[in-house]
Protein backbone atom coordinates (compact mmCIF):
# COMPACT_ATOMS: atom_id res chain seq x y z
CA UNK A 1 0.00 0.00 0.00
CA UNK A 2 1.20 3.39 -1.26
CA UNK A 3 2.31 5.51 2.11
CA UNK A 4 0.97 8.77 0.33
CA UNK A 5 -1.50 9.54 -2.84
CA UNK A 6 -2.47 12.54 -4.24
CA UNK A 7 -5.19 12.43 -6.72
CA UNK A 8 -6.21 15.11 -9.13
CA UNK A 9 -5.14 17.50 -6.21
CA UNK A 10 -6.29 21.53 -7.13
CA UNK A 11 -5.88 24.50 -5.20
CA UNK A 12 -7.03 27.81 -6.19
CA UNK A 13 -6.89 31.40 -4.03
CA UNK A 14 -9.38 33.28 -5.65
CA UNK A 15 -9.00 32.96 -9.28
CA UNK A 16 -4.71 32.01 -8.92
CA UNK A 17 -4.54 28.71 -9.36
CA UNK A 18 -1.42 27.32 -7.35
CA UNK A 19 -1.49 23.54 -7.59
CA UNK A 20 -3.23 22.15 -11.21
CA UNK A 21 -4.79 18.24 -10.73
CA UNK A 22 -1.55 17.12 -9.36
CA UNK A 23 -1.39 13.10 -9.20
CA UNK A 24 1.36 11.76 -6.86
CA UNK A 25 2.07 8.16 -4.95
CA UNK A 26 4.73 8.19 -2.58
CA UNK A 27 5.70 4.32 -1.77
CA UNK A 28 6.25 3.58 1.95
CA UNK A 29 9.76 4.78 3.45
CA UNK A 30 9.90 6.51 0.22
CA UNK A 31 12.07 9.74 0.57
CA UNK A 32 10.62 12.45 -1.77
CA UNK A 33 11.82 15.74 -2.55
CA UNK A 34 9.35 18.34 -3.68
CA UNK A 35 11.59 20.37 -5.85
CA UNK A 36 11.15 23.99 -7.67
CA UNK A 37 11.91 27.42 -7.39
CA UNK A 38 9.91 30.09 -5.35
CA UNK A 39 6.53 30.38 -5.65
CA UNK A 40 5.55 26.84 -7.57
CA UNK A 41 3.39 25.68 -4.70
CA UNK A 42 5.83 23.25 -2.83
CA UNK A 43 4.36 24.57 1.03
CA UNK A 44 1.24 25.17 -0.38
CA UNK A 45 0.84 21.25 -0.89
CA UNK A 46 3.15 20.42 1.87
CA UNK A 47 -0.05 22.21 3.48
CA UNK A 48 -2.27 20.56 1.89
CA UNK A 49 -1.10 17.39 2.85
CA UNK A 50 -0.71 18.31 6.50
CA UNK A 51 -4.51 19.60 6.50
CA UNK A 52 -3.28 22.55 7.03
CA UNK A 53 -5.24 24.20 4.09
CA UNK A 54 -8.79 22.63 2.22
CA UNK A 55 -8.29 21.61 -1.20
CA UNK A 56 -10.44 23.40 -3.73
CA UNK A 57 -10.53 20.14 -6.15
CA UNK A 58 -9.12 16.05 -5.65
CA UNK A 59 -8.22 13.25 -2.97
CA UNK A 60 -5.73 12.77 -0.15
CA UNK A 61 -4.93 9.10 0.79
CA UNK A 62 -2.64 8.10 3.25
CA UNK A 63 -2.29 4.82 4.22
CA UNK A 64 -5.10 3.48 2.02
CA UNK A 65 -7.35 6.42 4.03
CA UNK A 66 -9.22 9.19 2.48
CA UNK A 67 -8.04 12.03 4.65
CA UNK A 68 -8.96 14.68 2.36
CA UNK A 69 -11.22 16.59 5.28
CA UNK A 70 -9.22 15.19 8.32
CA UNK A 71 -7.71 16.82 11.08
CA UNK A 72 -4.24 17.68 10.80
CA UNK A 73 -4.20 15.81 14.09
CA UNK A 74 -5.75 12.49 12.97
CA UNK A 75 -3.16 12.40 9.97
CA UNK A 76 -0.29 10.48 11.41
CA UNK A 77 1.76 13.26 10.26
CA UNK A 78 4.89 15.33 11.90
CA UNK A 79 5.72 18.14 9.69
CA UNK A 80 9.11 20.58 10.69
CA UNK A 81 8.70 24.30 9.12
CA UNK A 82 11.54 26.79 8.11
CA UNK A 83 11.34 28.82 11.03
CA UNK A 84 11.80 26.87 14.46
CA UNK A 85 8.03 27.56 15.96
CA UNK A 86 9.79 26.30 19.41
CA UNK A 87 8.19 27.64 22.66
CA UNK A 88 10.80 30.07 24.03
CA UNK A 89 9.90 29.81 27.70
CA UNK A 90 10.00 26.08 27.80
CA UNK A 91 13.35 23.90 28.11
CA UNK A 92 13.92 21.51 25.03
CA UNK A 93 12.86 19.17 27.11
CA UNK A 94 9.81 21.10 27.67
CA UNK A 95 9.44 21.53 23.75
CA UNK A 96 9.88 18.47 22.74
CA UNK A 97 7.36 16.75 25.49
CA UNK A 98 4.24 19.46 25.04
CA UNK A 99 2.51 17.71 22.45
CA UNK A 100 2.45 14.51 24.06
CA UNK A 101 1.41 15.81 27.67
CA UNK A 102 -1.68 17.02 25.64
CA UNK A 103 -2.74 13.54 24.39
CA UNK A 104 -2.80 12.83 28.20
CA UNK A 105 0.31 10.26 27.56
CA UNK A 106 1.76 8.10 30.56
CA UNK A 107 4.47 10.69 31.99
CA UNK A 108 7.05 7.30 31.66
CA UNK A 109 6.32 6.57 28.51
CA UNK A 110 6.62 10.88 27.33
CA UNK A 111 9.99 10.48 28.84
CA UNK A 112 11.63 7.11 27.25
CA UNK A 113 9.95 8.84 23.97
CA UNK A 114 11.95 12.31 24.60
CA UNK A 115 15.05 10.22 25.78
CA UNK A 116 15.01 8.14 22.70
CA UNK A 117 14.57 11.60 20.26
CA UNK A 118 17.26 13.26 22.00
CA UNK A 119 19.59 10.18 21.49
CA UNK A 120 18.92 10.13 17.93
CA UNK A 121 19.35 13.89 17.28
CA UNK A 122 22.14 14.00 19.73
CA UNK A 123 20.61 16.81 21.99
CA UNK A 124 20.80 15.27 25.00
CA UNK A 125 23.18 17.74 26.99
CA UNK A 126 20.60 20.61 25.61
CA UNK A 127 17.43 19.35 27.01
CA UNK A 128 17.29 22.24 30.42
CA UNK A 129 18.12 24.73 28.29
CA UNK A 130 15.56 27.35 26.42
CA UNK A 131 15.80 27.98 22.58
CA UNK A 132 16.91 31.13 23.27
CA UNK A 133 20.32 29.50 24.27
CA UNK A 134 20.83 27.17 21.20
CA UNK A 135 22.26 28.00 17.65
CA UNK A 136 20.44 27.51 14.45
CA UNK A 137 21.16 24.44 13.70
CA UNK A 138 20.31 23.34 17.34
CA UNK A 139 17.20 24.87 16.97
CA UNK A 140 16.30 23.09 13.87
CA UNK A 141 17.44 19.57 15.59
CA UNK A 142 15.07 20.29 18.27
CA UNK A 143 12.20 21.42 16.05
CA UNK A 144 12.88 17.66 14.09
CA UNK A 145 12.30 16.51 17.76
CA UNK A 146 9.09 17.68 17.87
CA UNK A 147 8.24 15.72 14.98
CA UNK A 148 10.16 12.41 16.46
CA UNK A 149 8.78 11.92 19.19
CA UNK A 150 4.90 11.97 18.05
CA UNK A 151 6.23 8.42 16.21
CA UNK A 152 4.41 9.22 13.45
CA UNK A 153 4.47 7.56 9.66
CA UNK A 154 4.98 10.24 7.69
CA UNK A 155 7.32 13.45 7.95
CA UNK A 156 6.69 16.56 5.97
CA UNK A 157 9.90 19.06 5.42
CA UNK A 158 9.34 22.28 4.67
CA UNK A 159 12.83 23.69 3.70
CA UNK A 160 13.87 23.03 7.08
CA UNK A 161 17.43 23.86 6.55
CA UNK A 162 17.52 26.95 4.22
CA UNK A 163 17.85 29.49 7.46
CA UNK A 164 21.34 27.95 8.08
CA UNK A 165 24.59 28.85 6.85
CA UNK A 166 26.10 26.37 4.56
CA UNK A 167 28.45 24.25 6.96
CA UNK A 168 25.24 23.59 8.99
CA UNK A 169 23.30 22.96 6.18
CA UNK A 170 25.43 19.96 4.87
CA UNK A 171 25.57 18.61 8.18
CA UNK A 172 22.02 18.47 9.30
CA UNK A 173 21.60 17.28 5.81
CA UNK A 174 23.95 14.28 6.57
CA UNK A 175 21.66 13.73 9.73
CA UNK A 176 18.19 14.00 8.34
CA UNK A 177 19.43 10.95 5.24
CA UNK A 178 20.83 9.06 8.62
CA UNK A 179 17.39 10.00 10.21
CA UNK A 180 15.80 8.21 7.38
CA UNK A 181 17.95 5.31 6.99
CA UNK A 182 17.31 4.74 11.14
CA UNK A 183 13.30 5.50 10.89
CA UNK A 184 12.87 3.98 7.40
CA UNK A 185 9.09 6.07 7.50
CA UNK A 186 8.09 8.72 4.80
CA UNK A 187 9.45 11.46 4.10
CA UNK A 188 8.19 14.44 1.77
CA UNK A 189 10.79 17.21 2.08
CA UNK A 190 10.53 20.96 0.12
CA UNK A 191 14.04 22.47 -0.95
CA UNK A 192 14.46 24.90 -3.85
CA UNK A 193 18.06 23.20 -3.58
CA UNK A 194 18.84 21.38 -6.54
CA UNK A 195 22.08 19.80 -4.64
CA UNK A 196 20.04 19.16 -1.50
CA UNK A 197 16.88 17.32 -3.50
CA UNK A 198 19.68 15.26 -5.46
CA UNK A 199 21.86 14.03 -2.08
CA UNK A 200 18.89 13.09 -0.21
CA UNK A 201 16.14 12.28 -2.32
CA UNK A 202 14.74 8.45 -3.74
CA UNK A 203 12.84 10.07 -5.96
CA UNK A 204 12.44 13.95 -7.02
CA UNK A 205 9.00 15.75 -7.97
CA UNK A 206 10.11 19.28 -9.88
CA UNK A 207 7.83 21.59 -10.10
CA UNK A 208 7.04 24.63 -12.38
CA UNK A 209 3.62 26.94 -11.30
CA UNK A 210 1.50 24.29 -9.86
CA UNK A 211 2.25 21.38 -12.28
CA UNK A 212 4.85 18.48 -12.23
CA UNK A 213 7.16 18.77 -14.70
CA UNK A 214 9.28 15.44 -14.06
CA UNK A 215 8.97 12.79 -11.21
CA UNK A 216 11.85 10.42 -11.28
CA UNK A 217 15.22 9.28 -9.32
CA UNK A 218 17.97 11.91 -9.00
CA UNK A 219 20.31 10.29 -11.70
CA UNK A 220 17.04 10.27 -13.91
CA UNK A 221 16.66 13.45 -13.52
CA UNK A 222 20.29 14.96 -13.76
CA UNK A 223 20.79 12.67 -16.72
CA UNK A 224 17.51 12.63 -18.54
CA UNK A 225 15.61 15.52 -17.99
CA UNK A 226 12.24 15.71 -19.58
CA UNK A 227 12.29 19.25 -20.50
CA UNK A 228 14.15 22.77 -20.60
CA UNK A 229 12.92 23.89 -17.64
CA UNK A 230 14.21 20.28 -15.69
CA UNK A 231 17.70 20.73 -17.17
CA UNK A 232 18.14 24.11 -16.57
CA UNK A 233 16.77 24.32 -12.53
CA UNK A 234 18.73 21.41 -11.68
CA UNK A 235 21.49 22.45 -13.54
CA UNK A 236 22.41 19.03 -15.53
CA UNK A 237 24.44 19.40 -19.15
CA UNK A 238 22.66 20.40 -21.95
P1 LIG B 1 6.67 27.79 -2.73
O1 LIG B 1 6.58 27.12 -1.39
O2 LIG B 1 6.97 26.84 -3.83
O3 LIG B 1 7.64 28.93 -2.72
P2 LIG B 1 3.94 28.58 -2.20
O4 LIG B 1 3.22 27.28 -2.13
O5 LIG B 1 4.24 29.24 -0.92
O6 LIG B 1 5.26 28.41 -3.09
O7 LIG B 1 3.08 29.60 -3.06
C1 LIG B 1 2.61 29.28 -4.36
C2 LIG B 1 1.82 30.44 -4.91
O8 LIG B 1 0.63 30.63 -4.19
C3 LIG B 1 2.57 31.77 -4.87
O9 LIG B 1 2.31 32.45 -6.06
C4 LIG B 1 1.96 32.46 -3.69
O10 LIG B 1 2.01 33.86 -3.87
C5 LIG B 1 0.54 31.95 -3.70
N1 LIG B 1 -0.04 31.88 -2.34
C6 LIG B 1 0.43 31.15 -1.32
N2 LIG B 1 -0.35 31.28 -0.23
C7 LIG B 1 -1.33 32.13 -0.57
C8 LIG B 1 -2.49 32.68 0.10
N3 LIG B 1 -2.75 32.36 1.39
N4 LIG B 1 -3.28 33.53 -0.59
C9 LIG B 1 -3.04 33.84 -1.89
N5 LIG B 1 -1.98 33.35 -2.57
C10 LIG B 1 -1.14 32.53 -1.94
MG1 LIG C 1 7.59 27.53 0.37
Amino acid sequence: MPSIEVKDLSLSFGAVHVLRKMNITVEDGEFLVLLGPSGCGKSTLLNCLAGLLDVSDGQIWIKGKNVTWEEPKDRGIGMVFQSYALYPQMTVRGNLSFGLKNKRMPKAEVESRVARAAEILQIEPLLDRKPGALSGGQRQRVAIGRALVRDVDVFLFDEPLSNLDAKLRSELRVEIKRLHQKLENTMVYVTHDQIEALTLADRIAVMRGGIIQQLAGPKEIYNKPANLFVAGFIGSPA
